[in-house]
């Protein structure tokens, strides 16, 4: 998902939406806006759909009035797949004693679960089946005498990953989890203030980036500027590495590091790990371009688009249905024949995760008539499932976890696969020494299993690490 809030700028809703479009990638089902002005109260809107199709038209930016408002774009990983039910959508709405809060969450909760039948318990009603509700809820048991306090002793009882915007009648809160799984920075736009869960949400506004909400912070920002806390033991910090390989946008900085450097230099890790004579190089788009043209530069074998991709088609793996996904693929993409044919073609893409993608690219090359076709890929096989935020399916639907990578290459049918090792991928976003397994500096459980957080709704439905 992605979120993002401004204070201080007047009509804050339009930015948010803006802001809500440059974040559009991050989750394409559904968005929310939250305004809130001293003569109208809250106000929100929340529909399913591009955020271009839904946050734009007078009628409907009219209702939010304000200088404070927040979003988010919703993709869902907990709650409600697929026909997600517009209760989920967030932000979500508290009235507290001491008056109104809405927040907005990315990521996801790994005792969600467990938290959710103790407050039902407890007396608490549920409105949506999000995970992201749980907070609300921890927030209104709080004795705690204003707003930040009771997020903070919220937020101190859930586990996983978060990065929320926040928002009540006078302040915009940014938090991020201890390990700062999920990204969130800081921007200045004239006298106000945004949060957003990637600099290009800032860009879109004219807003300067300022610095990163750092992991296990807190910033309440008002008219007299920004205040930090620090209201979670200090751990050391595990930021996802598949933001950078494919979460992200490319033109963002995620860590003081250009997205787009990082996914060139996975392809050039890639070329040296795992060289192969070849004609040409081509990027599954949008995904693989980046590390195409580091794999290009590297190797010195020419960069060329031999598939095409149709720009109205969104996201394939984040259409939540398989059959959707399925279509998905033809639907978005096509091959340059002209090009194509009896050429011997390098396919760089960014992960296999279920290999829907990569089998049907491999069938519409050769029945274009390609002489060779070599996968390179820009991630590790993902063998293990995310529970932080990123939709991984279970397990058994994981071709990497059933699979050794010769197996895998004889099943999407390919004359070679490589994927880069997590050690090349440390190396591309600048660790020179590679993966130290004693202190990994990122989260990459979907790779290695290694889980900086358990998730133990799920080791109690039965998911064995
Ligand atoms: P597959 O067809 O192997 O199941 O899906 C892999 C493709 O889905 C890749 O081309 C990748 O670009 C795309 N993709 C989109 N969203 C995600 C995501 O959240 N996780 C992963 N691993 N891949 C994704
Ligand atoms: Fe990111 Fe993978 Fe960790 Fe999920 S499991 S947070 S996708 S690195
Ligand atoms: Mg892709």
């Amino acid at each position: 998902c992605g979120v993002f809030g401004v204070i201080g700028v007047c009509d804050a809703a339009n930015f948010v939406a803006l802001g809500m479009h440059a974040l559009q990638h991050r989750g394409q089902e559904a968005g929310g806006i939250v305004a809130y002005d001293p003569e109208h109260g809250f106000n929100s809107a929340r529909r399913f759909g591009y955020v271009r199709d839904n946050f734009t038209d007078p009628a409907t930016m009219s209702t939010l009035p304000g200088a404070l408002a927040i979003g988010h774009v919703r993709y869902s990983t907990a709650g409600s797949k697929g026909a997600t039910a517009i209760r989920d959508v967030q932000p979500f709405f508290g009235e507290f004693a001491m008056g109104g809060a809405a927040i907005a969450h990315n990521g996801n909760l790994t005792n969600a679960a467990a938290l959710r039948r103790e407050l039902i318990e407890r007396g608490s009603i549920f409105q949506s089946s999000s995970d992201s509700e749980c907070i609300i809820h921890l927030m209104a048991r709080s004795i705690q005498k204003n707003i930040p306090e009771r997020m903070k002793d919220a937020l101190r009882r859930v586990e996983g990953a978060f990065s929320v915007v926040a928002m009540t009648r006078t302040k915009l809160i940014g938090v991020r989890d201890p390990l700062g799984v999920r990204p969130l920075v800081i921007g200045r736009i004239g006298e106000g203030w945004a949060l957003s869960s990637e600099t290009c949400g800032l860009d879109i506004i004219g807003a300067e980036f300022i610095r990163e909400v750092e992991p296990g912070e807190m910033v309440v920002i008002d008219e007299k500027g920004i205040e930090s806390f620090h209201p979670f033991d200090r751990r050391a910090a595990r930021f996802c590495i598949f933001e950078h390989v494919y979460f992200s946008r490319p033109d963002s900085i995620l860590g003081g590091r250009s997205v787009y450097e990082t996914r060139r230099q996975i392809g050039v890790e890639l070329a040296k790990e795992a060289p192969v004579d070849a004609d040409l190089v081509c990027p599954v788009p949008d995904s693989g371009t980046p590390a195409a043209i580091g794999f290009s530069q590297q190797s010195g074998i020419p960069y060329a688009m031999g598939i095409i991709r149709n720009q109205y088609m969104g996201r394939t793996f984040i259409e939540p249905t398989e059959q959707i996904r399925n279509m998905g693929v033809r639907l978005k993409l096509n091959v340059n024949r002209a090009l194509i044919k009896g050429k011997r073609v390098i396919l760089v893409d960014d992960s296999v995760v279920r290999g829907t993608t990569s089998r049907k690219i491999k069938d519409m090359i050769l029945d274009a008539g390609a002489a060779e076709v070599h996968f390179r890929i820009a991630s590790p096989p993902t063998a293990w499932p995310c529970f932080y935020g990123v939709d991984t399916p279970e397990r058994a639907k994981l071709l990497a976890a059933n699979m050794s990578e010769d197996e895998m290459r004889d099943w999407i049918g390919v004359d070679s696969l490589r994927f880069i090792s997590l050690d090349g991928l440390y190396r591309a976003v600048g660790e020179a020494a590679g993966r130290d397994p004693k202190a990994p500096r990122y989260c990459d459980a979907c790779f290695s299993g290694d889980y900086p957080v358990a998730p133990s709704d799920k080791i109690d439905q039965g998911f064995e690490m």
